[in-house]
């Protein structure tokens, strides 16, 4: 695309969805002038209203108090003007009936013909209806006429009131007010769109950093003004946590891969070079083929087993291992895995030592995992001859499940280690090296697996004298009743909508 159409459609875009900070800006400034208006217009008003009203309410005193005095029949009795009826600035004329003047007390104000002939045609809303406005030149009068009867004759009474500073001092004020408001408006766009980038800058500084970030660049943080605490700060902390656990999660992802592809490449080299000692010499020595073909098999069936536990963390990990929970009998659980036990690890001393009886709600098959993967570990490190001892009391609400061994034990340093996934205390010895085989994952399952049922796990482990497992394991309430788990749990629902 051409530069120039670029920029249209960046300025059409603009305007179509303008951003915030243009938003709140007009949006206060359109307040403001809003008010502005407003109180101006009313003091306009106001002040109009009541520079008119002033003047009438003059000229209604002066025709009140010479109409009085005409009724008395003093208009033309010397004394008229003695005592005088008018109040400051209002001009008196009387006329007969073909219009001659016949009293005044201004002879240089502009004559009635001109008054009458520059009177408005649509005087003020508010005025007097029985009032006049004239307009001559920049002057403006107010100017009313009452017709008497005086010794038999008809007289026309002629008052008038210069309203003309008034009216200046009006058109002045509403200069002042317009040129307020125009500044005010000006100052209150300027100030609000001042201030509201300000307001806005982390949202500004997110933006970019979110446009940079990368996963190779996941360490960056949004940086946090010390001391201050308000909606932005708080959505930059919880942007910079949700990065930390996407970083960790990330890295975790990563080391598991790599762990994974690093535990896979043992037997696949141990299945190829035993391919290529039976391509040599398995056809000719009976002894060869027979080994070749049981390594084999048996690194196989390593993989396999890494295979379905790698399968089962992932989908752990995806939410998508579903447990089929049901209310069952514990002890009847426990007393078929340690049967299955004592068939299986003929050289130990199997031991059920108690099993007492209570209710849990479990995924059978899950919770068998669970406590087969402690049982193949107290068979794996513990010497032939030693015991294998379970004792399964019941305290209170709760199931305490010991599965114990008088096995080689854990350093205390590794104790915490052990349930990280392909943590092994002796990983460089392998089975084919007179060590015993395994993955590193059983303990990261048999945790998982514990957490789904609200199962507490410690570790107690004396190096050289043996390893104890405890479980805390919940008794199934009255009224728990069978269900699925394990799906979708967690998921929050994200139903807002941003603007
Ligand atoms: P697998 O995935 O086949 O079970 P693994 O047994 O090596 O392999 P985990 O069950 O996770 O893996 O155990 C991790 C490590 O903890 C083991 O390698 C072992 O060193 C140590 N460990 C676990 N249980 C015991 C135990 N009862 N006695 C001594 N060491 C143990
Ligand atoms: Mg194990």
């Amino acid at each position: 695309m051409r530069p120039w159409k670029l920029w249209l459609a960046k300025a059409t875009n603009r305007l179509t969805y303008p951003r915030i900070s243009v938003k709140i800006t007009l949006f206060y400034a359109a307040i403001l002038c809003i008010v502005l208006l407003v109180t101006s217009a009313i003091t306009g008003a106001g002040v109009y209203f009541s520079f008119y009203h002033q003047a009438e309410i003059e000229m209604e005193i002066s025709m009140h108090n010479t109409l009085e005095r005409v009724a008395m029949g003093q208009l033309f009795d010397a004394d008229f003007w003695q005592d005088d009826p008018l109040l400051p600035g209002v001009v008196f004329r009387v006329t007969d009936i073909s219009g001659r003047v016949i009293l005044e007390n201004d002879a240089h104000y502009p004559s009635i013909e001109r008054v009458e002939r520059h009177l408005r045609a649509n005087p003020p809303l508010f005025a007097n209806p029985r009032m006049g406005v004239a307009d001559i030149r920049n002057m403006s009068i107010y100017y009313a006429k009452v017709q008497i009867l005086q010794q038999g004759q008809i007289y026309e009474l002629h008052f008038f009131k210069t309203i003309t500073a008034e009216k200046e001092f009006l058109r002045e004020l509403l200069w002042v007010l317009f040129i307020t408001n125009i500044i005010g408006f000006l100052i209150a766009l300027a100030a609000g769109f001042f201030v509201s980038r300000r307001i806005l800058n982390p949202i500004r500084i997110l933006t970019r950093l979110t446009r940079r970030m990368a996963v190779e660049r996941m360490n960056r943080r949004i940086p946090v003004p010390r001391g201050r605490q308000d909606e932005l700060t708080e959505l930059a902390e919880n942007f910079n946590r949700m990065l930390e656990r996407l970083q960790g999660a990330f890295q975790q992802q990563q080391q598991f891969v790599s762990d994974a592809s690093h535990e896979l490449r043992t037997p696949v080299t141990v299945i190829l070079g035993y391919s290529d000692l039976l391509s040599r010499w398995g056809r000719q020595d009976p002894e060869i083929l027979d080994e070749g073909i049981s390594s084999i098999r048996s690194e196989a069936e390593g993989m396999q087993q890494l295979i379905e536990k790698l399968l089962f963390l992932a989908r752990a990990d995806q939410k998508r291992q579903v447990l089929h929970m049901e209310r069952l009998e514990f002890s009847e659980l426990v007393a078929d895995v340690m049967k299955k036990m004592k068939l299986v690890a003929k050289e130990h001393e199997v031991e059920l030592l108690q099993n007492d009886e209570g209710n849990i709600y479990c995924d059978p098959v899950a919770i068998r995992q669970m406590m087969r993967i402690f049982l193949e570990n107290s068979q794996k490190y513990t010497p032939k001859g030693g015991r294998i001892y379970v004792l399964s009391r019941r305290e209170g609400a709760f199931f305490h499940l010991v599965l114990g061994d008088t096995g080689i034990g854990i350093a205390p340093e590794n104790q915490k280690k052990v349930f990280e996934r392909f943590y092994r205390v002796d990983s460089s010895r392998t089975k084919a090296e007179g060590g015993v085989g395994g993955t590193g994952l059983g303990l990261s399952i048999a945790r998982w697996i514990a957490e789904q049922h609200d199962i507490e796990i410690t570790l107690k482990s004396d190096l050289g004298k043996g390893t104890e497992i405890h479980l805390h394991i919940p008794m199934a309430g009255e009224k728990t009743s069978a269900g699925m788990r394990g799906n979708d749990e967690g998921d929050e629902k994200l139903e807002e909508v941003f603007f």
